[in-house]
C-alpha cells in the first residue's frame, strides 16, 4: 500500500518510519526541496497549486493524508475527487481558521475562551471593551508555535498590536489564566472504531512546545474522561479518519479547548517509545482501514523538544532511559530539530531523567 503525504516535515518522516514495518510505501509532497520526509519517500517537490503536480502525486497512491495544516484546502478537494483523503477537507478547513475552530467547538458543547472576530481597529477596540484585559489577539490563519499573536494588557497595547497583526483576519480571545496545559490525541477509523491516548501535559515557552509529560501526573479521571468525550464528539461530527489532537487549558478543574490539529501532533511524540502503538502507526492504521493499535502507555514518558541547536546527543545516548530522535533538519533559531524521550516506570524518575539529560547535553533550562 502506498500512502501519499502532503507535507514533508518531521511528522511525515516519523509517519514513514512507523509505516515501513507494516509494509507501506510513501510518497510525499512539499514546497521545500530539503523537506526531511524526502529521505524516506518518493518525493515530489511542488507548491500544491499546480494541478498536474497534484494529479501526478495522486496517481498510484492508495490513500492521501497530510502532515501540516496549511495545505491549501483546494488541493485537498481536488485530490478528494480521485482518492480517499483522510482526514478530509472539512476537518482541514475548520482547523485552518481559529475563528471557525472555536465556533465548531462551541457548536458541539466544547468550552473555549470567549472570542470575537476582528477585521478592523474599530472591531478590536470594541472587542477588548467586551472581553476585558488581558486578551490575546491572533491571526485566524497560518499561526503556529505562538507566531502571529499579541498579548494586550491594556489600552496602550492596542495600537502596537494592530500595527503588528492588522490587515489579516484576526480573532481576539479572552486570556485564560490556566493552571496547566493538556492535550488529547485520538485515532478513528472509517468504521468509527476509536482509541485515545492518556491526557498529556504540555509546557510551552514563547508559544513553542518544550516538554510533554504523558500520562500527566496532574490529570485525574474526570479530566481524562472529559477530554476523551470532547475529542470523540469532534471526530464523530467531522466524520474524521486518522489521528486528531486537541489542546486544552485547564483552569478551575475543567478543560477549555484552545485548538485542534488534524494530524499527528508534537505532544504525541512520546508514544513512539512510551506506548504500545505510536500515534504515527495508529494514524496509518486508521487511514489504511486497518485495526487500530493499543494506546496503553508502556511507562511514564517525558518528551523534550530539541529546538534551534543540536545538543550534545552523545551524552543523552549514554543515559539508558533516553531515546533520541533527530529529524535531519538544518539548525535555525526556534526550529524543532528533534526530541528526546525519557521513559521510566514512574513520573518522578522520568522527570528527573529528562532534567539530567538537559543538564548533561547542555540544553537550555526549562521555565
Ligand atoms: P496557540 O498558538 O493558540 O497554540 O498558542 C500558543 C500558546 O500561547 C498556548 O499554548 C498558550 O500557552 C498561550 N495562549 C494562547 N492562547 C491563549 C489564551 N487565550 N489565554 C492564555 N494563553 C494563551
Amino acid at each position: 500500500m502506498t500512502i501519499g503525504i502532503l507535507g514533508g516535515g518531521q511528522l511525515g518522516r516519523m509517519l514513514a518510519l512507523a509505516g515501513y514495518p507494516l509494509g507501506m510505501n510513501f510518497r510525499a509532497m512539499d514546497t521545500s526541496p530539503e523537506a526531511v520526509t524526502s529521505h524516506l519517500s518518493d518525493f515530489h517537490h511542488s507548491d500544491f497549486s499546480n494541478e498536474d503536480d497534484l494529479l501526478r502525486f495522486a496517481s498510484g497512491v492508495d490513500v492521501v493524508t497530510f502532515e501540516f495544516e496549511n495545505v491549501p484546502v483546494e488541493a485537498v478537494r481536488l485530490l478528494e475527487e480521485r482518492k480517499p483523503v483522510r482526514p478530509g477537507s472539512r476537518a482541514l478547513e475548520v482547523a485552518q481558521d481559529r475563528l471557525e475552530e472555536k465556533r465548531f467547538f462551541r457548536s458541539i458543547d466544547i468550552p473555549t475562551a470567549d472570542f470575537r472576530a476582528v477585521d478592523s481597529e474599530e472591531d478590536l477596540r470594541r472587542a477588548v471593551k467586551e472581553l476585558g484585559y488581558p486578551a490575546v489577539l491572533k491571526t485566524r490563519r497560518f499561526g503556529y508555535d505562538g507566531k502571529g499573536q499579541a498579548l494586550l494588557s491594556g489600552e496602550e497595547d492596542i495600537t502596537a498590536a494592530w500595527k503588528q497583526l492588522g490587515g489579516n483576519p484576526l480573532i481576539l480571545e479572552e486570556f485564560i489564566s490556566f493552571d496547566r496545559e493538556f492535550s488529547v490525541i485520538a485515532a478513528r477509523s472509517p468504521s468509527g472504531a476509536f482509541v485515545s491516548y492518556p491526557l498529556a501535559e504540555n509546557m510551552h515557552r514563547h508559544g513553542i512546545l518544550n516538554r510533554t509529560i504523558c500520562p500527566s501526573p496532574h490529570a485525574n479521571d474526570a479530566l481524562g474522561a472529559s477530554a476523551r468525550e470532547s475529542i470523540h464528539r469532534a471526530m464523530w461530527e467531522l466524520d474524521y479518519v486518522g489521528v486528531l489532537a486537541i489542546e486544552f487549558f485547564a483552569a478551575d478543574g475543567s478543560l477549555i479547548a484552545n485548538e485542534m490539529a488534524p494530524r499527528v501532533h508534537n505532544s504525541g511524540h512520546w508514544s513512539i517509545d512510551g506506548a504500545l502503538t505510536s500515534q504515527f502507526e495508529n494514524h496509518l492504521r486508521a487511514i489504511a482501514n486497518l485495526p487500530l493499535g493499543d494506546t496503553a502507555p508502556r511507562s511514564y514518558s517525558v518528551m523534550d523538544n530539541i529546538i534551534g541547536t543540536i545538543p550534545d546527543v552523545r551524552s543523552a545516548l549514554a543515559i539508558p532511559r533516553a531515546r533520541v530522535h533527530l529529524y535531519g533538519k538544518t539548525p535555525l533559531p526556534g526550529r524543532k530539530l528533534g526530541h528526546i524521550t525519557s521513559i521510566a516506570p514512574d513520573a518522578e524518575t522520568a522527570l528527573n531523567t529528562a532534567d539530567e539529560i538537559r543538564r548533561r547535553c547542555g540544553m537550555p533550562k526549562l521555565g
